[in-house]
């Protein structure tokens, strides 16, 4: 009995997508499963183009095509599986022209307790990041009060581009990028109180011509203020990713930022330690810190940890340079990054594909 198409099929039911928890057919991720003599052709559409399950994806299929092969006594030489991506929206809602952003499709936000623990550092290098795998990426500078994408990505010497009564993104590092800190002075941005904040934070987000995007993400000012409350109201979140220092105090902080998502209706998607450890030139690591103290708050707080980025001079300087690209030389910051950025990735789809999403209510206390 010859292996057939349909029976390709059969055997990638059997296969789970590990991080979504169904199997591959369900999830109408099997896009072709061509059986052409003794070779066998898969593509598999993944929900995002850093899935960090890829590899183990393709032995579960190749272990199931294999296994369909025997039962039939067909001879396979070759299975060739190809993935592809294609990000899902949150859910069928943002689809019918709900969302003031259509072409977007997954907006997450990036907030810390308090400055300074590095959250435009990560919200950057998550944009970049995400780019690097394929994905089409905005970054929206939401830190109105000191923004410093223009720093991180080298925009000093770019001009604002309108076009009618939009602004066109900054295209830089694979990204589409917009700053608050190229429309206004610096020292202006910092005076804006509650109702000049939203409104500014509004325009930005929306007047911005972002065309079709898989992810937007949007570096938060730190604390607990006004444009986390405009954002949640505004745009259809998927979720928000917190970042934390690993000492103690910057563990409070962070609870109150976590509380303030949740208090918005807005899902947590992670926290993400910065600032974790140290490398030394003995290469070895050094917990400044309290390495894992973020990861102790995921813990306590039945939240998901994304991950730890270390203290490196490198990320400083590119940060400082405006090259985050120019960290992905860095092997060791490569690694590091390259997991945030997956684990991240891999969360987003697990939130949209559950149906968790929902429009937020509002209910500040
Ligand atoms: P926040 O947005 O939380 O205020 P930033 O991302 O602006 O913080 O980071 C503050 C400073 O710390 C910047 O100069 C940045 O380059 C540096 N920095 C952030 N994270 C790291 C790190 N892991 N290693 C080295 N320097 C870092």
């Amino acid at each position: 009995m010859p292996l057939t198409s349909e029976r390709v099929l059969e055997a990638l039911r059997t296969v789970r997508d590990p991080d979504l928890g169904k199997d591959l057919v369900t999830l109408g991720m099997v896009k072709r499963h061509d059986v052409e003599g003794p070779k066998v052709l898969i593509t598999v559409e993944l929900t995002t183009p850093a899935c960090p399950m890829k590899d183990r994806i393709r032995n579960d299929i190749e272990q199931a095509v294999k296994d369909a092969a025997r039962e039939t006594a067909h001879q396979v030489d070759s299975i060739e599986v190809e993935f592809t991506a294609d990000v899902r929206r949150p859910n069928e809602k943002t689809q019918d022209g709900d969302s003031p952003l259509p072409g977007v499709r997954q907006i997450i936000a990036v907030g810390a307790g308090k400055g300074g623990v590095g959250k435009s550092t990560i919200a950057t290098n998550l944009a970049v990041g995400l780019a690097r795998h394929g994905a089409r990426v905005g970054l929206l500078d939401g830190d109105i009060y000191g923004p410093s994408l223009p720093t991180m990505l080298g925009l000093e010497d770019v001009q604002v581009v309108a076009h009618g009564s939009m602004l066109l993104p900054f295209e830089v590092h694979g990204i589409k990028a917009m700053s608050i800190g190229k429309l206004v002075e610096p020292d202006k941005a910092l005076i804006w109180r509650g109702p000049m904040a939203h409104g500014a934070f509004k325009q930005l987000a929306l007047q911005t011509e972002w065309d079709e995007l898989d992810y937007l993400i949007v570096d938060l000012p730190p604390g607990t203020g006004d444009v986390p409350l405009t954002l949640a109201q505004l745009l259809p979140l998927t979720g928000a990713v917190v970042v934390c220092t690993p000492q103690q105090v910057a563990q409070d902080d962070a609870r109150r930022a976590v509380r303030m998502f949740e208090s918005l209706g807005v899902e947590i998607l992670g926290i993400i330690e910065n600032m974790s450890y140290f490398v030394g030139d003995d290469g070895k690591e050094y917990d400044l810190f309290g390495r894992g103290g973020a990861e102790l708050l995921a813990k306590t707080m039945d939240l998901h940890y994304l991950g730890g980025i270390p203290i490196t001079q490198n990320l400083r300087i590119n940060s400082d340079r405006g090259t985050p690209i120019a960290n992905w030389d860095d092997p060791e910051l490569a690694v590091a990054l390259d997991a945030m950025v997956t684990q991240t990735a891999s969360r987003i789809s697990v939130v949209s594909i559950q149906g968790k999403f929902q429009m937020p209510t509002i209910s500040v206390s």
